[in-house]
């Protein structure tokens, strides 16, 4: 199925192709080994155009939108997931919010560094107390002057000591748990910020993923995004986008786990016949193309939509909810086929399974999309039906 791809996009998802087989596939199997964070790829990748995806050309990117931005993630999620959420976060997570909340000034200041790839971004929510409830965030910035004074600290925060650029939620308003939140732009190089202890992943070991504190660090108040009191309608903004690369990334790997699956249950013989002549080979391989399948049609529609301006949260979280967990069926039965030889790092299979668990936590749980979801569809019923 050609899903409807346009020259453009055909031609982009060839080039997100043809980059991950060569260049990422060079270096993949030893970054994940060694846990090593790529610098070098993420060069290339601004020189090609897939860190200023949503980004106008007039700031220097690309402008090709959330559906290529999607298509390039799936590619590059079949050969290292590890750098595909790099590229998401840094695309819908910072340059999405700079371009759509941030003042001309800092939209000129930071927008063509992030698009040519000479700095990366980061994206800076999570804290100890403060998961899937960023109600309860605490980190504090307090306006002082020219500029705003912010302390306490974020996890788990994805390329966040490679980043020259961190979208930092903190609160400015302690009574108001919704409207107390505001967003800010922070370099790393601002007095009072540090990189904390980096987190031991099971998965993902190629992307970086670590504490950030915040000790009387001093921001200029031109770096606060829209106004004080909009961080939670930013943070769940960008998120739709988020989720749309997260569900991709789910493609990307599911792809990688069916194509492993096939190859290697047409090689391997027992009982004196290739294994994917048993029928329960092949239902296994029925049950993950079908799932995929559905996934990739929930997924570019949701990025279709936001492209075209529809409200797609129900869409979106849609996508995420079940990508994510066809991804983690998929990968189990790919295992399975390998036998094995699927439980030991010589096969591709070991990594895939790892890497795809994180994919129903990061950027809203599982649960957490059924709570959007839910709230989605009621609400068109209390529309439509009313009591
Ligand atoms: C590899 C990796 C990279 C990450 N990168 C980033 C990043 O770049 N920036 C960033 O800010 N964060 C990042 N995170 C953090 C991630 O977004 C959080 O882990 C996630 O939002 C869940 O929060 P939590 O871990 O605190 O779990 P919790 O919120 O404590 O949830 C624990 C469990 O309780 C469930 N639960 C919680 N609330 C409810 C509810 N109301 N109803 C039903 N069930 C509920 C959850 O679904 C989950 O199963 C990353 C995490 C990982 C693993």
């Amino acid at each position: 199925m050609n899903y409807q791809l346009n020259e453009e996009e055909k031609m982009l998802q060839k080039t997100a192709a043809d980059f991950a087989n060569k260049s990422l596939a060079a270096v993949a199997v030893e970054s994940n080994e060694k846990g090593e964070f790529q610098d070098d790829i993420y060069k290339q990748l601004g020189k090609l155009g897939f860190l200023g995806m949503t980004v106008p050309e007039k700031y220097g990117g690309v402008d090709f939108g959330n559906f290529c931005l999607a298509l390039s993630i799936e590619q590059i999620s079949r050969v290292c997931a590890s750098t595909a959420v790099a590229i998401s976060v840094h695309n819908s997570l910072t340059n999405w919010v700079i371009l759509n909340f941030g003042s001309a000034e800092t939209r000129e200041k930071y927008l063509p560094l992030l698009a040519s790839g000479e700095v990366l971004g980061a994206y800076a929510l999570t804290e100890s107390n403060a998961g899937s409830d960023i109600g309860a965030i605490q980190t504090s910035a307090v306006r002082e002057g020219d500029n705003y004074i912010l302390n306490g600290s974020k996890l788990f925060v994805s390329t966040g000591d490679k980043a020259g650029v961190v979208i930092v939620f903190a609160r400015t308003d302690t009574e108001n748990r919704k409207r107390g939140l505001s967003a800010f732009v922070v370099e790393p190089d601002f007095p009072g910020f540090s990189v904390g202890k980096p987190e031991k992943k099971m998965g993902l070991k190629a992307s970086s993923t670590v504490e950030l504190v915040f000790e009387d660090c001093v921001v200029p108040v031109a770096n606060l995004l829209a106004e004080e009191g909009k961080g939670m309608l930013i943070a769940l903004s960008a998120l739709d986008g988020g989720r749309i690369g997260i569900a991709s990334q789910a493609l990307g790997i599911g792809q990688a786990a069916l194509d492993e699956a096939v190859k290697f249950a047409r090689g391997r013989v027992q009982f004196g016949r290739k294994i994917i002549d048993f029928q329960s080979t092949k239902w296994k391989i029925a049950e993950m193309a079908t799932k995929l399948e559905a996934s990739r049609l929930l997924v570019y529609n949701a990025a279709r939509l936001r492209d075209s301006g529809d409200i797609s949260t129900k869409h979106v979280s849609m996508a995420k909810l079940f990508a994510t967990r066809a991804v983690n069926e998929i990968v189990y039965d790919s295992l399975q086929i390998h036998g094995g030889v699927g439980y030991t790092s010589e096969f591709l299979i070991e990594r895939l399974f790892r890497d795809a668990r994180a994919l129903e936590i990061y950027e809203g749980t599982s649960e957490v999309q059924k709570l959007v979801i839910s709230r989605e569809v009621i609400k068109e019923y209390d529309r439509i039906l009313p009591d």
